[in-house]
């Protein structure tokens, strides 16, 4: 089986809204949702960045945001919040990371670098590796910045959409193209610049056009979009332009491809019945736009409508099998399986 090594996923949300299930979810007892440990295994999921990710009080729920993503739509973003309110939300999350390797006797791990990620894949173990969708939780002073460093935490976006102290992001909208407001504040600057000292590695999939270009301009790393589609093919707020894609390349940067239907589907539509025709197009087109070295996947398990296709985790050999009869050969199959996110987190990481 073609083992995969995923950009993005939101299991850790999901296991902080059921905090008493935490246990039957992750061994699969629970089902629902996209992740749990034998699922992963039966998917051939050797690994990924689990994000952190703090909901707003209601109207930030992505069940609800969910809901409102019928086109034409732009969705309002919910307040900024404070750090004192995201960073308990926060912690129990990255405990919830850590308690996977400790509840799953050696099925799971955490792991800081590429040595460590090979290894676990070596050992047959999920290679997990921190990210964090949204600095909420991050006061200016970034002192919580080196606590979930410590914690393990190699992967960051300075926004989820809604407004930080350290910028703006993108909002949910469609159509429309990402410039849609103002970028990085100077906090945000500052944070860049910590998160290339730490190397951390900096996620641009929920910023917009600004925040893209400021990002670009500040920091020392390749560009990275850990979940973001083409805009080419689906005119979503929440996908890369042309010109964007050009500088990913430029930087020597990376794209995860998002299964989310709303990022895929051509007219922006939730519906799961997508069949794989967009997909593949997304795929062609990122290809084409950064080269086969620098495009990989990026599901959105478990934070969004996943196509009826691949349904959960279980579902990633129907998806390989497809990107083999679309006629990508076996050595891109594995660039885009694993192997260019691992050479990507190579160069963050470095
Ligand atoms: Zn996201």
């Amino acid at each position: 089986m073609e083992r995969v090594f995923d950009g993005h996923n939101d299991l850790l949300m999901r296991l902080w809204q059921a905090p008493d299930q935490r246990a039957a979810i992750w061994s699969g007892e629970a089902g629902g949702g996209h992740l749990d440990l034998p699922r992963m295994r039966a998917g051939g999921f050797a690994g990924g960045l689990f994000a952190i990710y703090v909901p707003s009080p209601v109207s930030g729920d992505v069940d609800v945001l969910r809901a409102a993503m019928r086109p034409p739509y732009d969705m309002p973003l919910p307040p900024l919040m404070e750090a004192g309110e995201a960073l308990p939300v926060a912690l129990a999350q990255a405990g919830h990371f850590h308690w996977m390797a400790r509840a799953s006797e050696g099925a799971f791990r955490v792991c800081v670098s590429v040595a460590e990620i090979r290894a676990a894949m070596a050992d047959g173990v999920v290679a997990g590796v921190l990210h964090m969708e949204g600095a909420e939780a991050i006061g200016a002073d970034l002192d919580a910045l080196h606590l979930f460093h410590a914690m393990g935490l190699r992967s960051l976006g300075p926004v989820w959409s809604r407004p930080t102290i350290f910028g703006h992001g993108v909002p949910f909208r469609f159509p429309s193209g990402p410039d849609t407001g103002p970028g990085l504040t100077a906090a945000g600057e500052g944070l860049v610049r910590e998160c290339n000292r730490l190397r951390i590695m900096l996620d641009l999939s929920h910023l917009n056009e600004a925040g893209f270009r400021d990002v670009l301009r500040v920091s020392d790393a390749p560009l990275v979009a850990t979940h973001s589609n083409a805009h080419a093919v689906c005119p979503s707020s929440r996908n890369l332009t042309d010109w964007q894609l050009a500088a990913i390349r430029e930087t020597g940067g990376m794209v995860g491809l998002n299964f989310a239907t709303g990022f895929l589907r051509p007219d922006g539509s939730d519906d799961p019945d997508i069949g794989w025709e967009p997909v593949l197009r997304h795929l062609d087109h990122l290809i084409g736009a950064l080269g086969e070295d620098h495009v990989g996947l990026g599901s959105d398990f478990d934070g969004e409508t996943m196509p009826a296709g691949i349904g959960d985790v279980a579902g990633l050999p129907a998806l390989i099998e497809v990107l083999r009869s679309h006629g990508y050969g076996p050595e891109l199959v594995t660039k885009l399986a694993r192997e260019n996110w691992l050479a990507a987190l190579t160069r963050q990481w470095a």
